[in-house]
């Protein structure tokens, strides 16, 4: 198959990697793309908004299957313009993209069918949304209804904090992704991301990981886009795995189907792993970011096979293995991320960090300027590795880490840390 792989951040990175290892991919094609990604496909400038470009670039290039990254051209469309043009694609329709695309529209789905997550209102008034808050105190959550590029969430510890979150969404600082507003419980337990694949009636189990959002060391600093992350997460047991598929993906895709919307892609739900079980506190309808740096490096099977089976309806039949190692990536990010950051400084060492045993160095945000490979992002390299253990996995992201060469660049010291502490314990 020639395939067309959409996005140029580390998570495209590694669907490029895994893609280019199957056997079913004759050619890869990434648009835009980056220089990592161009060590396994060949990368073309065009933006995914513009759906023509795509669809034309499909023609010109023969593209049999269609593997579209990031979030933004799902809720867009682009999905349901390249399947209407004849063109197989991987990635939700747009009302299947609801999902990510509206938090209230997925919590009132979890409220008909019973799927467990966080007792909710829904504001489009800001009167309304403050006296809710004001009857049910803090901590309280608050968040903006559409896409804010992981920006629109305050955890609320005290009331002030969440009526000037509320103020803040109203007065349009999300745009029309604040012009309703979602106000929810706060819950207490370990955080957890949790992967399926669905064809529109059924979904096949995939892995689990567990990401870092604070900028700096001790889960402390500004929240970001995820510092790092490892899998498996340790709480995501063959049981509780079990449990969250009988709640919460399950009733999830029968749902989307029942309202006809059947939901065709990866399903990535964030969870919290409550005292009375798991609950959802959200859903992103594409693959994590830096999740699936780690998914890939684990992944034992034929992902071209297995995006094409969710595409096809036929994953009943499929089956996906992963290694038992660990993984674990670390990102680093330009200095001032999450906030003002320079760009086009110097990186070097990345060929060196790669050549370690069990590491793989994707790029997230990179550039070749002058044929030198240059910081083009807020995150820029996701250095990653597996292991036998988190220990080990870790000690080789570390190592990688060293052997790269550039100053204006940071990274947290301690990703895995409840997961290192946790198997130093159970090792006792
Ligand atoms: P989201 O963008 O919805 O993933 O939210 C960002 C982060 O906010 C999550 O990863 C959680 O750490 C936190 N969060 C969101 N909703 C809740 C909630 N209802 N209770 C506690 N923490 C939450």
């Amino acid at each position: 198959m020639n395939i067309l792989l959409i996005g140029s951040g580390g998570r495209e990175h590694a669907l490029a990697f895994a893609l280019k290892a199957s056997p079913l991919c004759t050619r890869l094609i990434a648009a835009p793309g980056n220089p990592g990604i161009a060590e396994a496909a060949t990368c073309v400038a065009l933006d995914p908004a513009d759906q023509d470009a795509v669809v034309a670039l499909c023609r010109a290039e023969a593209i049999d299957f269609v593997v579209i990254g990031p979030e933004a051209p799902l809720v867009a469309g682009l999905a349901d313009r390249l399947e209407a043009e004849g063109i197989a694609t991987f990635g939700p329709s747009a009302a299947a993209a609801r999902l990510e695309g509206s938090k209230g529209f997925t919590k009132d789905l979890c409220a008909r069918y019973g799927i467990p997550t966080a007792a909710y209102g829904r504001f489009s008034d800001r009167a309304a949304a403050e006296a809710y808050v004001r009857s049910h105190g803090a901590p309280i959550v608050i968040k903006a209804d559409g896409l804010a590029a992981g920006k629109g969430v305050t955890v609320a510890m005290t009331l002030d904090e969440a009526l000037a979150a509320v103020a803040e969404c109203f007065a349009g600082t999300f745009g029309a992704a604040g012009a309703e507003v979602v106000v929810e419980e706060f819950l207490v337990g370990e955080e957890a991301s949790f992967f399926a694949l669905a064809d529109g009636a059924f979904a096949l189990p995939l892995a689990s990981a567990q990401d870092h959002k604070r900028a700096f060391d001790g889960d402390r600093g500004p929240n970001t886009g995820g510092m790092g992350a490892y899998s498996p997460a340790p709480v995501m047991t063959e049981a509780m795995t079990e449990r969250v598929m009988a709640e919460i993906i399950r009733p999830t895709v029968a749902a989307m189907a029942a309202m006809g919307a059947p939901f065709r892609g990866v399903l990535f739900a964030g969870l919290m792993i409550t005292e009375s079980g798991p609950k959802l506190i959200e859903y992103n309808v594409r693959f994590g970011d830096p999740e699936t740096q780690v998914l890939m490096l684990r992944l034992d099977a034929d992902l071209v096979a297995l995006l094409k089976a969710a595409r096809d309806g036929t994953l009943a039949s499929a089956t996906c293995r992963w290694r038992d190692e660990a993984a674990m990536t670390v990102v680093m990010a330009a200095r001032g991320y999450p906030g003002a950051y320079a760009k086009g400084s110097a990186i070097g060492g990345v060929a060196a960090a790669s050549a370690l045993p069990g590491v793989k160095v994707f790029h997230a945000g990179t550039a070749l300027k002058d044929g030198r490979l240059v910081a083009a992002g807020g995150r820029v390299l996701n250095v990653s590795a597996r292991g036998a253990s988190v220990a080990e996995a870790r000690a080789r992201a570390y190592a990688a880490v060293a052997a790269i060469d550039w100053p204006d660049g940071f990274c947290r010291t301690d990703i895995g840390h409840a997961a290192l502490a946790r198997e130093a314990a159970a090792a006792r």
